[in-house]
Protein backbone atom coordinates (compact mmCIF):
# COMPACT_ATOMS: atom_id res chain seq x y z
CA UNK A 1 0.00 0.00 0.00
CA UNK A 2 2.64 2.44 1.06
CA UNK A 3 4.66 1.92 -2.42
CA UNK A 4 1.01 2.36 -4.18
CA UNK A 5 0.73 6.05 -2.56
CA UNK A 6 4.13 7.21 -3.34
CA UNK A 7 3.96 6.54 -6.89
CA UNK A 8 -0.11 7.34 -7.04
CA UNK A 9 0.56 10.59 -5.75
CA UNK A 10 3.63 11.07 -8.20
CA UNK A 11 1.50 10.25 -10.92
CA UNK A 12 -1.10 12.88 -9.98
CA UNK A 13 1.28 15.06 -9.51
CA UNK A 14 2.99 14.48 -13.08
CA UNK A 15 -0.69 14.89 -14.29
CA UNK A 16 -0.72 18.36 -13.23
CA UNK A 17 2.61 19.24 -14.96
CA UNK A 18 4.90 18.64 -11.90
CA UNK A 19 4.97 21.84 -10.34
CA UNK A 20 6.59 22.89 -7.36
CA UNK A 21 4.70 23.87 -5.34
CA UNK A 22 1.98 21.45 -6.22
CA UNK A 23 -1.47 22.82 -6.22
CA UNK A 24 -3.72 20.53 -4.15
CA UNK A 25 -7.15 22.69 -5.45
CA UNK A 26 -6.09 21.83 -9.03
CA UNK A 27 -5.87 18.23 -8.01
CA UNK A 28 -8.95 18.50 -6.40
CA UNK A 29 -10.70 20.51 -9.18
CA UNK A 30 -9.39 17.90 -11.58
CA UNK A 31 -11.96 15.48 -9.93
CA UNK A 32 -15.01 17.65 -9.67
CA UNK A 33 -14.42 18.55 -5.95
CA UNK A 34 -14.91 21.72 -4.65
CA UNK A 35 -12.61 22.98 -1.89
CA UNK A 36 -14.62 25.45 0.37
CA UNK A 37 -13.77 27.47 3.55
CA UNK A 38 -16.23 27.07 6.18
CA UNK A 39 -17.36 27.71 9.93
CA UNK A 40 -15.88 24.53 10.99
CA UNK A 41 -17.29 22.75 14.31
CA UNK A 42 -14.54 23.54 17.07
CA UNK A 43 -11.37 21.33 16.79
CA UNK A 44 -12.20 20.18 13.49
CA UNK A 45 -9.11 20.97 10.83
CA UNK A 46 -10.68 19.88 7.66
CA UNK A 47 -12.98 17.70 6.12
CA UNK A 48 -14.53 16.36 3.04
CA UNK A 49 -18.04 15.08 2.26
CA UNK A 50 -20.09 13.11 -0.18
CA UNK A 51 -23.57 15.05 -0.88
CA UNK A 52 -25.91 12.00 -0.72
CA UNK A 53 -28.49 13.62 -2.93
CA UNK A 54 -26.22 14.43 -5.51
CA UNK A 55 -23.03 12.40 -5.03
CA UNK A 56 -20.80 15.97 -5.47
CA UNK A 57 -17.75 16.06 -3.25
CA UNK A 58 -16.27 18.84 -1.46
CA UNK A 59 -13.68 19.33 0.90
CA UNK A 60 -14.31 22.07 3.77
CA UNK A 61 -11.56 24.34 5.62
CA UNK A 62 -11.95 26.38 8.50
CA UNK A 63 -11.61 29.89 7.65
CA UNK A 64 -8.69 31.18 9.49
CA UNK A 65 -5.98 28.31 8.58
CA UNK A 66 -2.86 29.10 7.72
CA UNK A 67 -2.28 28.56 4.39
CA UNK A 68 0.72 26.35 4.21
CA UNK A 69 -1.90 24.03 6.33
CA UNK A 70 -4.53 24.70 4.05
CA UNK A 71 -2.25 23.07 1.25
CA UNK A 72 -1.73 20.07 3.43
CA UNK A 73 -4.90 19.51 4.67
CA UNK A 74 -6.12 20.08 1.09
CA UNK A 75 -4.12 17.33 0.14
CA UNK A 76 -4.71 15.04 2.76
CA UNK A 77 -8.31 14.84 2.25
CA UNK A 78 -7.44 14.19 -1.20
CA UNK A 79 -5.77 10.52 0.16
CA UNK A 80 -8.96 10.34 1.89
CA UNK A 81 -11.16 10.54 -1.18
CA UNK A 82 -8.48 8.04 -3.56
CA UNK A 83 -8.24 5.37 -0.82
CA UNK A 84 -11.05 5.46 1.66
CA UNK A 85 -14.58 7.01 0.01
CA UNK A 86 -15.80 3.45 -1.29
CA UNK A 87 -18.98 2.15 -0.42
CA UNK A 88 -20.98 3.81 1.90
CA UNK A 89 -18.47 5.44 3.59
CA UNK A 90 -19.56 9.40 3.09
CA UNK A 91 -16.97 11.54 4.40
CA UNK A 92 -14.22 12.16 6.66
CA UNK A 93 -12.97 14.78 9.05
CA UNK A 94 -9.89 15.62 10.65
CA UNK A 95 -8.76 17.70 14.07
CA UNK A 96 -5.63 19.25 14.75
CA UNK A 97 -3.35 16.32 15.49
CA UNK A 98 -4.43 14.29 12.26
CA UNK A 99 -0.62 14.47 11.84
CA UNK A 100 0.27 12.24 14.79
CA UNK A 101 -2.95 10.15 14.60
CA UNK A 102 -1.68 6.57 14.17
CA UNK A 103 -4.74 5.07 12.72
CA UNK A 104 -4.02 3.57 9.33
CA UNK A 105 -6.41 5.69 7.20
CA UNK A 106 -4.84 8.70 8.65
CA UNK A 107 -1.17 7.39 8.01
CA UNK A 108 -1.97 7.01 4.64
CA UNK A 109 -3.56 9.90 4.07
CA UNK A 110 -0.55 12.27 5.39
CA UNK A 111 1.33 9.81 3.06
CA UNK A 112 -0.25 10.78 0.11
CA UNK A 113 -0.23 14.37 0.99
CA UNK A 114 3.41 14.57 1.24
CA UNK A 115 4.07 12.44 -1.28
CA UNK A 116 1.79 14.90 -3.40
CA UNK A 117 3.13 18.03 -2.19
CA UNK A 118 6.72 17.22 -1.76
CA UNK A 119 7.89 14.95 -4.88
CA UNK A 120 10.32 12.01 -3.21
CA UNK A 121 13.01 12.86 -6.60
CA UNK A 122 12.87 16.38 -6.51
CA UNK A 123 12.63 16.75 -2.14
CA UNK A 124 15.84 14.52 -2.33
CA UNK A 125 17.50 17.32 -4.43
CA UNK A 126 16.39 19.79 -2.47
CA UNK A 127 17.66 18.73 0.74
CA UNK A 128 20.94 17.61 -0.52
CA UNK A 129 21.57 21.17 -1.98
CA UNK A 130 20.10 23.32 1.06
CA UNK A 131 20.37 21.19 4.31
CA UNK A 132 17.33 23.52 5.22
CA UNK A 133 14.11 22.79 6.86
CA UNK A 134 13.33 26.42 6.47
CA UNK A 135 14.23 26.96 2.47
CA UNK A 136 12.44 23.49 1.96
CA UNK A 137 9.46 25.10 3.89
CA UNK A 138 9.43 28.44 1.01
CA UNK A 139 10.05 25.69 -2.22
CA UNK A 140 7.26 23.41 -1.42
CA UNK A 141 4.90 25.32 0.41
CA UNK A 142 4.17 23.51 3.75
CA UNK A 143 5.28 23.77 7.20
CA UNK A 144 7.88 23.25 8.64
CA UNK A 145 6.56 20.67 11.08
CA UNK A 146 6.07 19.00 7.32
CA UNK A 147 9.00 18.84 6.00
CA UNK A 148 10.34 17.06 9.02
CA UNK A 149 7.45 15.02 8.88
CA UNK A 150 8.85 14.59 5.68
CA UNK A 151 12.19 13.80 6.37
CA UNK A 152 10.92 10.93 8.87
CA UNK A 153 9.11 9.65 6.09
CA UNK A 154 12.08 9.23 3.53
CA UNK A 155 14.53 7.89 6.83
CA UNK A 156 16.99 11.62 6.32
CA UNK A 157 18.36 12.59 9.24
CA UNK A 158 18.08 16.10 10.17
ZN1 LIG B 1 -7.80 12.45 7.90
Amino acid sequence: MINNIESDATKLWEELGGYIPANPVKLANSFRIDVCSAELKDGLVGGIVKDNETDKVKIYLPKNEPIYNQRFIIAHQMGHYFYHMIDKKKGFCDTSNYLSNNKSIEKEANLFAAAFLMNKKYFIECWSKYKSIPILSKIFGVSWGKIKYRLGLLCIQN
